[in-house]
């Protein structure tokens, strides 16, 4: 399976968790998502750059911006943001 296609599954996951988490906790209110991504994007940008990346540089697949302290995107990107490689191929 490709990075991309991983990282799509990654990101069905924790939306639907997200999803999950506004309709059936705490009675449905939507502020309570909020501690949800305040705990799930620290842990979304480690994960993701330990385990979706690009397998000709490393570089995350949600990396908006090739660096370390580079924005992530909530969603996957197809070609690399900094070699160009696709990472959807194989
Ligand atoms: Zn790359």
């Amino acid at each position: 399976m490709s990075p991309y296609v991983r990282a799509w599954a990654y990101v069905a996951i924790v939306a639907s968790l997200l999803l999950g988490a506004s309709i059936w906790g705490d009675g449905g209110v939507p502020p309570a998502v909020l501690p949800y991504l305040v705990v799930l994007f620290p842990l979304h940008v480690g994960l993701t750059a330990v385990f979706f990346k690009c397998r000709a540089c490393g570089t995350s697949v949600f990396a908006h911006r090739p660096g370390m302290f580079g924005p992530f995107t909530p969603w996957p990107h197809r070609h690399c943001r900094k070699c160009g490689n696709d990472n959807h191929a194989g």
